[in-house]
């Protein structure tokens, strides 16, 4: 596995495979790697003769300082699972790599970044897209992956390549959950054992939401579901309900066809050091 720690190198990387006649896979993430993570490298696999993983904790997607600061950084165990799991490059690019002094373009899709969840963090997609369609010009891969997870980030980013005519092409992965239905995250290490142990209402709510939109339920009914069980859990502090059109993440009503993205977030925790977690299912009516 070649070890990129400059664009420089990682375009050599991609020259060297390109002279093979290899496909090439690319998979972003920011670190902290799971076996989410490593889902979107065996489906990077699984496509395409070579995989770049890339690993950038990218500031501008951040609002807040000390969030960026707290963010878990652990390259050597990364490190290792990308090895093990056959990835060939690893992009590691430092803040003045991808934002060298004088940088000032900005990549935004400018109705769904500024919507939703981009209301409570605003900036965030745009510092997403920014960096994506940065990471997309260096690697130059064919097939790009990110999680269904992070839902809106996912619709975004298939906008923006659209828009822009971006060669790539861009792929949703399935979320991978704990044994109990947690949707895993970088953040669930930040839980105590009584939260953890709270957050499986989540996904509960998620698949009685699943089991009601199987049986004809409405749009409200579905949603007053999901709010009253995570309601009934204490530790849980309901963030929102958003069930929403694929793609425009537009909101829905009553009984809409066609493919619908719930997608919802509690905090657990003290209030000085709150979690905040989002799960979301995708159901085709
Ligand atoms: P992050 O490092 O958190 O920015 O995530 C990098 C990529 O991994 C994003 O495309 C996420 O959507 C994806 N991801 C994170 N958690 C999961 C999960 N539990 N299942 C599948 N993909 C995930």
């Amino acid at each position: 596995m070649q070890i990129c720690r400059s664009i420089s190198d990682v375009r050599a990387a991609v020259r060297a495979m390109r002279q093979k006649g290899q496909t090439i896979g690319l998979v972003p993430t920011m670190g902290a790697l799971h076996a989410g993570h490593m889902a979107l490298v065996a489906a990077a696999k699984a496509d395409n003769d070579a995989v770049i993983a890339t690993i950038f904790v990218n500031p501008t997607q951040f609002g807040n300082p000390e969030d960026l600061l707290k963010y878990p950084r652990t390259e050597e165990a990364d490190l290792a699972l990308l090895e093990a799991a056959g990835v060939s490059a690893v992009f590691l690019p430092g803040v003045e790599d991808m934002y060298p002094d004088g940088a000032e373009t900005i990549v935004e899709t400018t109705k769904l970044a500024n919507m939703l969840h981009g209301l409570v963090r605003p900036g965030h997609y745009r510092g997403v897209c920014t960096v994506v369609t940065k990471l997309f010009n260096i690697a130059t891969a064919d097939n790009a992956y990110f999680g269904e997870k992070d839902y809106q980030q996912l619709q975004v980013i298939r906008r923006m390549a659209m828009d822009l005519n971006v060669p790539t092409a861009v792929h949703g992965v399935p979320t991978v959950r704990e044994t109990d239905g947690l949707a895993m995250s970088s953040r669930n290490v930040r839980l105590n054992a009584a939260d953890r142990a709270a957050a499986v209402v989540l996904n509960a709510a998620l698949t009685q939401a699943e089991r009601a939109a199987a049986s004809g339920a409405s749009i409200e009914q579905i949603a007053a579901e999901i709010r009253a069980i995570i309601t009934a859990e204490p530790r849980a502090r309901l963030v929102a309900i958003d069930i929403v059109q694929a793609l425009t993440l537009a909101p829905v009503s009553g009984h809409p066809g066609g493919t619908i993205g719930i997608m919802i977030s509690a905090e657990f925790g003290p209030a000085d050091n709150t979690v905040l977690l989002i799960d979301q299912r995708e159901i085709t009516l």
